[in-house]
């Protein structure tokens, strides 16, 4: 029993892991295993994980956020695209302290973890092995276990999608869901997300199901098509823009006011936040805020 982690079995060989409201995933091939996403890096994910398989396990992020990756410091290596290996590495997403604090607000939402965790559960900043993932790279897990990478930019330059035909499902991050934020120091404009779901929906007829990395814990890939028509409404200036905040700080605007259970009132599973200045696509890739400092 684990004070940070629950599992569940969502098919016969994976795995989905929890941390409050945040989720990864364990897939396991014949001869090896890969673990999607590694959350906070808050209580032993390896020591866990050690007691979900015996199999070697390859951890691959779907991008460099304070909720996805700093688990991957325990692993000391991981599977990451390049545009987002900076982002991992800075004070917002390894920050011992943020990553306490980011916990702690998880828990607090969540029924399942009354307990707050403190710095002595924080695993330790280190120096890792991260190697690229490109578009079309595939991890071959044996027994005919293979996961595919799909590029799909916006809330992160990084961010990735990881598909799984053989249970006719993808493991999304935080790509494209009910709350998906591309208002963030390190998102793309709106103009490059959709062009990003536009490539993303050519895999469409590979999969069925998308996991995220929060809940709910699955949307139906018609998500991408929601994606799409609402970044056209938010291009043409059609959209709710409700004034907003994340619960990182990060100002913007939802872009569908919001009904039951979180989803949009007009129907659909995606909604989207968003800045009005990063709108239309700019010369070069820019990351919004204080510079990082370096220690
Ligand atoms: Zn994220």
């Amino acid at each position: 029993m684990s004070k940070f982690f629950t599992s569940k079995k969502i098919y016969d060989n994976v795995t989905l892991i929890s941390c409050g409201t945040v989720q990864g995933f364990l897939v396991e091939g014949t001869e090896r295993a890969l673990l999607i996403d590694t959350l906070c890096g808050v209580g032993s994910l390896k020591g866990f994980v050690r007691e979900l398989t015996d199999l070697p396990v390859t951890v691959v992020i779907t991008h460099g956020h304070v909720d996805h990756a700093p688990g991957a410091l325990e692993f000391g290596s991981c599977f990451i695209h390049p545009d987002d290996i900076a982002l991992m590495y800075s004070d917002r997403c390894f920050s011992k302290e943020r990553r306490l604090n980011f916990v702690n607000m998880a828990y607090g939402k969540s029924e399942t973890f009354p307990s707050q965790a403190v710095m002595s559960d924080v695993i330790d900043v280190q120096a890792i092995r991260t190697y690229p993932v490109y578009e079309g790279d595939v991890f071959d897990l044996g027994g005919g276990v293979k996961i595919e990478v799909i590029e799909v930019p916006g809330h992160t330059y990084g961010t990735i999608v990881l598909l799984d035909e053989k249970n006719n499902c993808v493991y999304s991050g935080d790509a494209c869901n009910v709350n998906t934020l591309i208002n963030l120091p390190g998102s793309t404009t709106i103009e490059e997300y959709k062009e990003s779901l536009l490539h993303f929906k050519t895999y469409q007829d590979r999969f069925d199901v998308m996991w995220g990395g929060h809940g709910p814990a699955s949307v139906p890939k018609t998500t991408i098509d929601d994606g799409i028509a609402l970044c056209d409404k938010i291009l043409a200036g059609e959209d709710d823009a409700i004034e907003t905040v994340t619960t990182s700080g990060a100002p913007g605007y939802l872009a569908l006011e919001r009904g039951d259970s979180f989803l949009p009132k007009a129907g659909g599973t995606c909604n989207i936040v968003y800045s009005k200045d990063m709108l239309r696509r700019r010369p070069h890739p820019e990351i919004k805020g204080e510079p990082n400092l370096i220690r």
